[in-house]
């Protein structure tokens, strides 16, 4: 059985603005791609009960573009938690400094996705150089690898590297399924590192034990917990709700009740019993 995980991680869709529309996101056919969590003090405190240590992975849409932001970010850090981001990087360089500086006591994993129908890869990784100068936690880039894009991704991994920067791949999805690459594209992914560097591109845990719902949830902007990504798509094992005290943490690992684990985060950090050992 894996251990306790210490550090548990909520990851926080906190609004669903975005000021890009990339082809293949997969949030395009959501109905209402304008809101945001609006009753701040309700999560905050949602998130000051939780017991023990957490890091709190902000994501929308796009999160930097929530009104309240970097308020939200410096009242995380002064209630000991630690932050993290997953944002396209298109903030202004004053927002971006004022990040660093605000997340400097508790910095986590900040993950900058590159959306190559938006920015070229060498102004990013400019830009990135620049963030990386004074950022004082882990630093990550990502790249959807699409089929048109599959072929240009090991170059440019190349000279991330090169760069000191790790660019990561991820496969497309459709409607939050993997699409049908091609056995030859299979083997391109599977070279550039997998799903998030993770070597795989998809694997299945169903019946392992798994503390997501005990030490990682999913909550989105109107305080709606799932215990994983695949938990929320298949409407089952929602924990509640932060904001009008539906909510209840799970308290211990339980099996896994999907085909496939679409959730780097449980995988990376050890939070699937056996998980590090499957190559999907
Ligand atoms: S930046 Fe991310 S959230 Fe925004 S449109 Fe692109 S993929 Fe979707
Ligand atoms: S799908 Fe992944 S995160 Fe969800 S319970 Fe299974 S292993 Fe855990």
């Amino acid at each position: 059985m894996t251990p306790y995980p210490l550090e548990g991680c909520v990851s926080w869709n906190m609004n669903t603005v975005c000021n890009y529309r990339c082809s293949y996101c997969t949030q395009r056919f959501l109905d209402d791609r304008k809101a945001w969590a609006r009753d701040l003090p309700g999560f905050l405190e949602a998130f000051r009960r939780l017991p023990g240590q957490w890091e709190i992975k902000l994501s929308g849409g796009e999160p930097f573009l929530h009104p309240q932001f970097l308020e939200t970010v410096e009242r995380l850090i002064q209630q000991g938690r630690r932050v993290a981001v997953v944002t396209n990087f298109s903030s202004s360089p004053t927002v971006l400094e004022r990040y660093a500086a605000v997340t400097a006591p508790r910095p986590g994993v900040f993950s900058a996705s590159l959306h190559l129908e938006y920015v070229s890869a060498a102004t990013f990784l400019e830009k990135l150089l620049w963030f990386k100068s004074f950022y004082r936690g882990p630093l990550v880039a990502t790249c959807v690898a699409t089929p048109a894009q599959l072929p240009q991704l090991p170059e440019l991994q190349e000279i991330y590297q090169k760069a000191g920067i790790s660019l990561k791949i991820q496969p497309q999805k459709e409607d939050r399924d993997v699409i049908d690459y091609s056995d030859a594209e299979e083997l391109q992914l599977r070279a550039l590192g997998g799903h998030n560097g993770t070597g795989r591109l998809e694997a299945s845990f169903r019946g392992r034990a798994c503390w997501a719902g005990a030490r990682y949830l999913i909550v989105d902007h109107r305080g709606e917990v799932w215990r994983c990504y695949p938990a929320r798509r298949a409407r089952s094992e929602r924990l509640g709700n932060l904001l009008d005290g539906s909510f209840r943490l799970g308290m211990q690992a339980q099996p896994c009740l999907y085909e496939f684990c679409s959730c780097t985060v449980p995988f990376q950090r050890g939070m699937v019993d056996g998980g590090r050992d499957v190559r999907g």
